[in-house]
């Protein structure tokens, strides 16, 4: 397969903050997870799961769990047999709670019970098949892995993201899943949510004109050619590094995965 740049979410998080999280925003973590990804100690920490992405994990594990047989829904000891299919005896105390919490709730309010689910992943399945987008014979593949797809009763696809702990919802998240079901379901009608599995906080029902998935498109490209950019300059000149992806030292330290092994984080004294 010919190899072609690659965009998401996750590099569009990456290059741009959301409104209101500027503060937050630091070019470095790009050049750590995309140009330095590959040195051993970068690796490691890229792999490492963090308690937040496990508590994601299992959670959209639960859920699928749950629905693998919608029956276990009524049944009295389904939480049981949810819970030793997640092997939820092996983690820590505290993601043990915070996913039986989970559980629990859903099992109250069951959202996608009779629903006509389309495709719900495990949440494990590792990164989706890519989506080739040409614009202006710039080509670029677009990875947007979806929760959970179903479809309405009057026809429109839904794209359902779930969430846990604290993240805000970001619009540009919704519109990447819509870009993509555009792709994926050519000319059927799509709309994208997001669900809060910890706390039951949803999301608006988000949905946009062709016109609108045309600029986000033309938007990918530009970041997939920046980045690309990016990091041919990186190669060809590794001791720029940090004027590359220049550091933002402060706030965003804190919840940093690289904080470990930057030269600019900073541990914030509170007064
Ligand atoms: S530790 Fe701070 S300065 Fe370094 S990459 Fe992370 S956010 Fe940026």
């Amino acid at each position: 397969m010919a190899w072609r740049p690659s965009a998401s979410f996750h590099l569009w998080s990456l290059f741009e903050p959301a409104i209101g999280q500027e503060s937050l925003h630091c070019d470095m973590k790009r050049g750590f997870s995309k140009a330095r990804s590959q040195e051993p100690a970068i690796k490691a920490l890229n792999e490492t799961n963090t308690k937040q992405q496990q508590i994601g994990h299992l959670a959209q594990k639960g859920v699928y769990e749950f629905h693998q047989n919608n029956l276990i829904l009524d049944r009295a000891n389904s939480l049981q047999q949810v819970t030793e299919a997640l092997s939820l005896n092996q983690e820590p105390e505290e993601v043990r709670q915070r996913i039986i919490s989970v559980l629990k709730r859903y099992q109250e309010d069951p959202i996608l019970l009779g629903k006509e689910i389309i495709r719900l992943s495990r949440g494990d399945e590792g990164i989706p098949k890519p989506i080739l987008i040409e614009y202006s014979k710039y080509q670029f593949n677009l990875y947007a892995a979806t929760d959970c797809i179903f479809r309405e009763p009057d026809g429109t696809l839904h794209i359902l993201d779930f969430k846990t702990g604290k993240s805000e919802f970001d619009l540009r998240q919704g519109y990447v899943y819509l870009l993509a079901a555009s792709y994926l379901y050519p000319n059927q009608p799509a709309i994208a949510s997001f669900y809060n599995l910890e706390n039951g906080k949803r999301s608006a029902e988000i949905a946009a004109t062709p016109i609108q998935l045309k600029a986000i498109q033309i938007e990918f490209s530009k970041i997939a050619q920046k980045h690309q950019k990016n990091l041919a300059s990186y190669r060809k000149n590794p001791d720029l590094f940090d004027q590359i992806f220049p550091a933002n030292p402060g706030s965003a330290c804190r919840s940093c995965s690289f904080n470990s092994i930057c030269n600019y984080s900073v541990i914030e004294v509170s007064i």
